[in-house]
């Protein structure tokens, strides 16, 4: 079989072997509970402490800010309901996007069913939202604005300073699903005045079921998973030493190899970008051109079914994505894209590409003259296409 050609960067990543190499002694050697108190556990804890340090580090955060968690999906959820819960005397209404991660949009349905309102911010055609519309939302009770740094879909980067500054001078609490752009972009949470952010290990070339959240101190937000005293009582059950091992050892190195990356990768996206849109005619490019995570590429391809050149291009070795891993398998388009106001028939034509920095430019070549073949295909039995070839024969 042929090299694989994996694009698909935002749904995961490979763990980098040297990360699971780091992570190996610590299922067999030093398996030891941190929270024993014997020698032999002293191993396992200083180094699950050590992870705390340099993931702080990285964002500008106190170690004791740093929560480990089961992922971002629970770090998503721990931020909101507990926020929730714990500040509803002073208000029950929360500020978030249209576009969010579903982690986030779910866990706002459920509170609504809990009494508490939301507002859904709008976003342009590029993705973006609004601040004077974010300004206009804030209510006397107000708790909470969760805002995601980098959508995982188009890949678009909110002004995430400017959402900080405004959630400050209101003295409402700044939220942030970082996922998609922990270890990709820089994040400073001083400033860009983040109370609250999100992030995984595997986005970032680490285990799955490991991520953090962020709580800044003055946030008291009570625990979301109950039980022992872990994680300073918020967040109780023996740590996952291993993973937060390799989500350390990753973040570490998405660090120090982070502008050589952005450099990189958005050179290979802009390149892809650019073939895409000279060599195939009705493409369009989603998300903003420059405002965009630098390994995101999405388009959306008229008169084309996104499932079927999902599955040609799979027969091609080539892994890519509708857009969002948890939609794919269901019919409706995505969220994202009915936001920014593509309509239904072309946002079914939607595809994602994420590079990681180890793809090529032999790759991206070899995915587009493949892309090129499946859309003229495709589009060759689409009574869609047909119908408007005649429509502009008939205009001529
Ligand atoms: C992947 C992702 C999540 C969920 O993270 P898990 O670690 O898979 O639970 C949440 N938000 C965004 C933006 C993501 O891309």
């Amino acid at each position: 079989m042929e090299k694989l050609i994996y694009l698909d960067n935002a749904a995961t990543t490979q763990v980098y072997p040297e990360v699971f190499e780091e992570m190996k002694p610590y299922f067999t050697e030093y398996y030891g509970n941190p929270s024993s108190v014997y020698q032999f556990a002293q191993e396992s804890k200083n180094k699950v402490e050590r992870a705390r340090e340099e993931i702080a580090e990285m964002l500008n955060a106190k170690p004791e800010e740093i929560y480990f968690t089961g992922g971002g999906s629970e770090s998503d959820n721990w931020a909101l309901v507990a926020t929730a819960e714990t500040y509803a005397k002073k208000g029950k209404h929360i500020i978030t996007s249209k576009i969010e991660h579903h982690a986030i949009l779910h866990t706002c349905e459920y509170l609504e069913s809990r009494g508490y309102e939301v507002t859904y911010l709008d976003v342009d055609e590029n993705g973006l939202i609004d601040l004077e519309q974010l300004k206009k939302s804030i209510r006397e009770d107000t708790i909470l604005i969760s805002i995601m740094s980098a959508n995982n879909e188009i890949g678009t980067i909110q002004p995430i300073a400017e959402i900080g500054k405004i959630a400050k001078e209101h003295e409402i609490f700044f939220h942030t699903d970082a996922v998609q752009a922990f270890g990709h972009i820089p994040i400073d949470v001083e400033e860009m005045r983040i109370d609250m952010l999100s992030a995984s290990g595997h986005k970032i070339h680490g285990p799955k079921g490991i991520g953090f959240l962020y709580i800044r101190k003055n946030v008291r937000i009570g625990a979301f998973i109950h039980g022992g005293s872990q994680e300073r009582g918020k967040r109780a059950g023996t740590h996952n030493v291993p993973g937060i091992v390799g989500l350390a050892a990753a973040a570490k190195i998405a660090k120090e190899n982070l502008e050589s990356n952005i450099k990189y990768e958005t050179k290979l996206r802009d390149y892809a970008i650019s073939r895409i849109e000279n060599e195939i005619p009705f493409a369009v490019l989603s998300g903003h051109r420059t405002k965009r995570l630098p390994n995101n590429i999405h388009f959306c391809f008229r008169f084309i079914e996104g499932e079927s050149m999902l599955i040609l291009l799979d027969q091609a070795g080539i892994c890519g994505s509708s857009g969002s891993a948890c939609t794919s398998g269901s019919l409706d388009p995505s969220h994202v894209l009915l936001a920014i106001g593509r309509p239904h028939e072309i946002a079914h034509g939607s595809l994602r590409l994420t590079l990681s920095e180890k793809n090529t430019k032999e790759e991206i070549d070899k995915v587009v003259d493949e892309l090129k073949k499946i859309i003229e295909r495709l589009r060759s039995m689409s009574p869609l296409y047909e119908d408007y070839l005649k429509k502009e024969k008939a205009n001529v």
